[in-house]
Formats: C-alpha cells, structure tokens, sequence
C-alpha cells in the first residue's frame, strides 16, 4: 500500500492559507468587492477538502465492507459536484469583473496576482497527492483549485490591463479566456465521473485485454462477455465464460481462478472479478464405436481394441454411419502411436465403448476425446441413447494396465 499522502495535503493548505491571507490584506488595503469574494471562495474550497478526505476515511474503513460494491461511487458523486463547480466558478469570474468594473486599480491586481502563486501549488500538490492514493475525487479536486488559478490570473490581468490602459475591454478579453479554460476543466473532471455513476466504460480496451488474457488460458473455450463497471478509483469485472461441458466444478474452478487471478495482477485498479461458466454447446459429434458387425443393427463389441468393426458415426444436422474393419485387430496390443493417429485422421471426439484401459483413456484424455461406456446394445440404439444423454461418462479407465 503506498504511505498516505499527509505532508503533500499539508503543504497544500498551508499555501491555501497563505493566498487566503494574501486577498483579505489586498480587500482590506484597496476594499476591492472580488478580492473579499475571492477570500471567501477560498475558505470554502479548504472545507471541501476537508470534506473530501473525510469521504476517503470513510471509502476505505471497515463499514463499507458491509456493501458489495463499496462506497466507491461516493468518489465519482464529489468529481461531479466538483466539477458542477468548477464551472460556477465561471460565473464567479464574471461577477468578480462586474464588481471591480469601478475599482478596477492596478494595486488590487497585483494583491489578486501575487495570490494566485499559492494556489497554483495548491493545486498541483493536491493533483499529485490524488495520483498517489488513485482517488479521482482528490485529483479532480487539484483539478479546481488549478482552475482557481486561473480564473484568479484572469481576474488579476484584467484589473491590471484595465488599470493601466484605462480601457474595460481588456477585462473583458482576459476574462473570456480563464472562463474557456473553467469549461474545460469541467467538462474533464464531469465527464469521468459521469461515466462512472452511469456504469459506463471508461476505457474500451481493458475489455479487449481481458479476452486476450482469457484466451490463453487452458480450459477456457470462449470469452461470452465482459462486463465492467468503474466505481471512483476501482474497476468490479464480471466474465462469462464458456468452458468443456464435462468439466466437473472441481475441475473448472481452478480454472476460473487462474482466469480471476491474471485479470487481477494484469490489469490495475480490478477490485473484484465474478467469472460466471457455461458450458459450451457442442453441436457436432464423430463417435467411435466398437462394433462386432458391419451395421446399425449390430451390437457393441465388448473389447475396444480388438472389436471386429468400428462404428464412426458423424452427427450434425443428420446422422452418418459408416463401418470399417478394425485395422488394429491383428496387432498384438492396441499400438499407442498408430491408434492415435487414427483418431485424429478421423477427426474422432467421442468413443463409446464398455470397457478402455489405462493407456488409451489416458491417450484420448491428452487428446480432448471424451470417453462413454454403454452395455452391449445395437449400434443405433447406443447413438439414440447417447443423443439424449443416457449414456454415462468415463471419468477412469474400467481396467488396469498389467
Ligand atoms: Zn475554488
């Protein structure tokens, strides 16, 4: 966890203070109306930051534990008052020009300029304490009293302009500026905290980076969704995903683990991950079935190996037997190497059989072949129990290896 910023938020007021001092001295000396307006803005803005570590105290305790999703949000609420005022701030200015318009003097110019140095250090060591804990509110909160900044060298040039070339225009121009500069900056800190509080994306490539870190990941067959939501500084991301529909949760939740786990180390500020799974729809089917005949009618045969026939059965829209003589039944053993190839040449997914050993379970497990035992049944009825989902899966050999 990095140190909590306590000395860079000090420091900051102590230069709100100082500016403060800086503009009732200067409405005191030249009892410029803005000035004294300025002094007062400035009071308010202490209390917000106040008000805002408050917040923080509060988002990061013990209570909010009770509320699944945090008080998070309560960041992004104080960026949009922030920025709601930022832009007030605007009309501010313009009062501040109306007020001074008689008084304008190049003296209470120079009080409103020299203010404004503070502030702009306020400023950016507020943006850069925000940074440091990542709490947008602290960092949009920088963000306004940088605007202060601003808004306060308009007003300063304007009085100073208008003092020494007598001319109202120039408070006019100076003033025009800062307040393009207010709306901007509203309109960055409103924008974040709206998308926020409205749940929507922040940024569109961490859903892309999720898939890519999905992708590579054993057992994960297809990235359905994501979502994600932005609460102030943290990201909740919730992944459907589709997995093996044979995968036992025992199996599949490491999965989602790993899956919860790259997501969290990859991608920054990721508060929690809910993966949901589902299994992947298979459609299509190529089943290998030994057979002790050359037809539908025939029944299984009980050896694997040394079974008179296969039956290779394609299913998709239709169903498609299609019978061979096994080539491996003169081999003294079923040859590992041969039969393998074998099945991949047949594009092979399903063997449905009574009994496997251990070496070929083992080969069709390496090679994502599921695996049914049946009772000695005809053919047909083997793929019409198989299709309604009657026949069991293998999850282990029925025999040793000797
Ligand atoms: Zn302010």
């Amino acid at each position: 966890m990095t140190q909590y910023p306590t000395k860079i938020i000090a420091i900051s007021f102590i230069f709100l203070a100082i500016a403060f001092v800086i503009r009732i001295t200067g409405y005191l000396f030249g009892n410029n109306v803005a000035l004294g307006m300025e002094a007062v803005h400035l009071i308010v803005d202490v209390a917000i930051t106040f008000f805002i570590l408050l917040t923080l105290k509060i988002i990061s305790s013990n209570y909010t534990k009770k509320f699944s999703y945090g008080l998070f949000k309560l960041e992004d609420l104080i960026s949009l008052a922030l920025a709601i005022l930022v832009a007030y701030t605007g009309i501010e200015l313009f009062l501040s020009g109306y007020l001074s318009e008689s008084k304008a003097s190049i003296e209470s110019g120079i009080f409103q300029a020299i203010s404004i140095i503070p502030l702009f250090f306020a400023g950016k060591l507020k943006i850069i304490a925000g940074k440091r804990i990542k709490s947008p509110s602290l960092e949009a909160d920088g963000k306004h009293t940088y605007t202060d900044f601003i808004e306060g060298a308009g007003v300063s040039a304007g009085l100073i302009l208008t003092g020494i070339f007598n001319n109202y225009l120039f408070f006019i121009a100076s003033i025009l500026i800062a307040f393009i500069a207010l709306l901007i900056t509203a309109y960055s800190i409103g924008k974040e905290s709206i998308l926020s509080l409205l749940d929507l994306p922040k940024d569109k490539n961490i859903s892309q980076k999720i898939r890519e870190l999905g992708k590579n990941i054993k057992g994960i067959k297809d990235i359905k969704e994501i979502r994600i939501r932005w609460a102030g500084p943290v990201i909740f991301v919730e992944a459907i995903i589709e997995m093996d529909p044979f995968l036992s949760i025992d199996e599949a939740h490491p999965i989602t683990e790993i899956f919860e786990n790259e997501i969290k180390n990859n991608i920054e500020g990721v508060y929690s991950v809910t993966v949901h799974v589902e299994p992947v729809r298979r459609k299509n089917f190529k089943l290998l079935i030994p057979s002790k005949n050359n037809s539908i009618t025939s029944n299984l045969d009980d050896r694997l190996a040394k079974s008179n026939y296969f039956a290779i059965v394609e299913i998709d829209d239709e169903i498609k037997y299609n019978f061979i003589e096994n080539p491996f039944k003169e081999k003294s053993e079923l040859a590992g190497l041969e039969f393998k190839q074998f099945l991949i040449n047949y594009g092979i997914t399903d063997i449905i059989c009574k009994n496997v050993g251990e070496i070929t379970f083992g080969l069709m497990l390496a090679y994502g072949i599921y695996c049914w035992q049946s009772n000695e049944d005809t053919i047909k009825n083997i793929v019409n129990k198989f299709l309604t989902g009657k026949v069991e899966r293998l999850r282990e050999p029925t025999k040793q290896s000797k």
